[in-house]
């Protein structure tokens, strides 16, 4: 399986895509403004169909992108129930950013929720659910190589924003603790903004979350 970090759209949101040559198949997690530009000529190098999308959580800037990505590629698309409202009338989000988008509703096809299992690219994939940031936020747990994609729960060295509607710090700290600090130390943390980090490093050193 190969890893390509992707930061797109205007607040370089980070997209990664995942492909197995072997199999032809890929996946995308994520899909800021534009990501298709970047997707694409990497599916048509290594011959790889996009079969799924995932999204972390429901905030524009992770999936202003994905109508376009569906559009071209007909992946079918997952996230978690609690920010439908998020991912289907984007429109919402336009009030607390202050600003005009034409953000595109992306119609989802799997709603994913807390421990739920499922192959993808030749392994299997473990979905847990980390609201704080934002009601929906999941994290994709790859045990196989280690590795978490987290969206905007955890960063390198700090947290998500906890004031945006439906954001609330003790929330996320507690999911963060449970969630995440309980992977494998090794699970490498790829965050939706910002460089990768690991479990044992952020339990160790993150100021915003008691060990
Ligand atoms: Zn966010």
């Amino acid at each position: 399986m190969k890893l390509h970090v992707l930061p797109a759209g205007p607040i370089q949101t980070n997209a990664y895509l995942l492909t197995e040559p072997e199999k032809g198949e890929a996946v995308l997690i994520d899909a800021p403004g534009n990501v298709w530009r970047d997707v694409a000529p990497i599916l048509e190098k290594e011959k790889c169909k996009l079969t799924e999308l995932w999204l972390t959580h429901g905030h524009w800037d992770h999936t202003q992108g994905g109508a376009e990505v569906v559009r071209e590629t007909g992946a079918k698309v997952r996230a978690h129930l609690e920010d439908r409202v998020l991912i289907e009338t984007p429109e919402v989000m336009e009030r607390f950013m202050g600003e005009r988008m034409n953000l595109e509703p992306v119609a989802v096809d799997i709603w994913v929720k807390q421990g739920d299992t499922f192959p993808a690219l030749g392994t299997d994939v473990e979905v847990r659910h980390v609201p704080g940031h934002c009601p929906g936020n999941v994290l994709f747990y790859f045990k196989s190589l280690p590795a978490a994609f987290v969206g905007d729960a955890l960063f390198n060295g700090s947290i998500g924003r906890t004031d945006l509607p439906g954001g609330n710090f003790d929330q996320l700290e507690r999911a963060i603790r449970e969630q995440i600090f309980t992977l494998p130390d090794a699970t490498v943390v790829y965050p939706g903004h910002g460089s990768k980090t690991t479990v044992a490093h952020e339990r160790a050193n993150n100021p915003y979350v008691s060990g």
